[in-house]
């Protein structure tokens, strides 16, 4: 199974995905209708060894045409909207797309008979732990933002699909990913950004709030070794075990950056903000033999070093960002 239609390709971690994909051998095809956070340039140095299509995953006709002329084995299904703040201010794009989009494409894998469809959720729709214990497959899950109620409803839709229509569907949970070319409105890049500029960095409450927080390259090969190695119907949590207070990861890259503590700023706590999530990973690394290759604070060295040496990059978007809140939200 070579041929793999990968879903928001253009994205942080499905970007990640297809690059590694490529190296590895596959041929790939990516949807992807570069959304505010979809990015050409994630895959500048690949693009002309995968089919782009700057569709949406919405467009069921579009899709039956893309799906007839590649002719995938397998769909890897990252594209959403990713963004839980995006979620409080305004849910519809939420619905439109990792319900309704999850849906259509659902439909069109069934149509095509494809022969794995890799559904990836998060661990956000187990909803919040205290303290202790940690989240396995067989938990309840709870979700309390607009975000992790949309992606608890596609992880229905594949559950449906796989019961009612025999399509091998895989469920995929993730903890919170960290790494180069993630957007900059999520908590790791704004703290980089806002300390290498002197300004306030923003913490939610107190900074009490814990994740779990796993490398995008470690996320990429978690989902290869489940291409090969995972069993249809099943669900999958990817965590790294290194979990982290929001607090502690803000201090950490001060100190890696040499800046004052004092730049934190408390703000008002997000509503429904979750206080902890953690995943019990034993499933997926005793039956596919996945593991991290990079422990947090590794991780969060390579991300510092690559947000410096790609200011451009981020600096365009976050020209875009202030833009887009001043359009939308004003
Ligand atoms: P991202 O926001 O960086 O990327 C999403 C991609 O989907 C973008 O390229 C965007 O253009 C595309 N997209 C959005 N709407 C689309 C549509 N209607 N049709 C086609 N493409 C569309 O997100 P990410 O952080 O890379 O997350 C990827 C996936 O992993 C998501 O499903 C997310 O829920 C899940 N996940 C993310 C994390 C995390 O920490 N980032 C953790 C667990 C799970």
């Amino acid at each position: 199974m070579k041929r793999i239609l990968v879903t928001g390709g253009a994205g942080f971690i499905g970007s990640e995905f297809v690059r590694s994909g490529v190296k590895k051998g596959y041929s790939i095809a990516v949807v992807d209708n570069l959304s505010y956070a979809g990015d050409l340039e994630r895959l500048k140095n690949i693009i002309d060894k995968i089919d782009f299509h700057r569709r949406s995953i919405t467009d069921i006709k579009t899709l039956r045409i893309i799906f007839d002329k590649f002719k995938p084995d397998i769909v890897v299904h990252w594209a959403a909207e990713s963004h839980v703040d995006r979620s409080i201010l305004n849910a519809s794009p939420f619905i439109d797309t990792n319900i309704k989009g999850t849906q259509v494409l659902l439909d069109v894998s069934k149509e095509k008979c494809i022969k794995k469809f890799i559904n990836i959720s998060t661990d956000e729709v187990y909803g919040e732990l205290g303290y202790n214990g940690h989240f396995t497959e067989t938990s309840a899950i709870n979700p309390n933002s607009p975000y992790s109620v949309s992606k608890a409803s596609a992880d229905m839709l594949g559950r449906a699909y796989f019961r009612t229509y025999g399509l091998p569907v895989i469920t995929v949970r993730p903890s919170n990913n960290y790494g180069p070319w993630q957007y900059p409105e999520k908590l790791i890049p704004v703290v980089i950004l806002k300390a290498l500029n002197n300004e306030k960095i923003p913490v939610y409450g107190k900074g009490e709030n814990i994740r779990e927080w796993l490398y995008v390259s470690d996320c990429a090969e978690a989902i290869f070794k489940i291409i090969n190695k995972g069993i249809a119907g099943e669900i999958y949590n990817v965590g790294s075990g290194q979990e982290k207070k929001n607090i502690e990861v803000v201090k950490k890259i001060l100190d890696l950056l040499e800046k004052d503590y004092s730049l934190i700023e408390f703000v008002k706590d997000r509503p429904g903000h979750d206080f902890r999530y953690s995943l019990n990973s034993s499933k997926i690394r005793n039956e596919t033999g996945w593991d991290i290759k990079v422990t947090f604070d590794v991780g969060i060295e390579k991300t510092v070093k690559w947000y410096i040496q790609n200011l451009d990059w981020v600096k365009r978007k976050l020209k875009f960002l202030r833009k887009y809140w001043k359009k939308v939200y004003s």
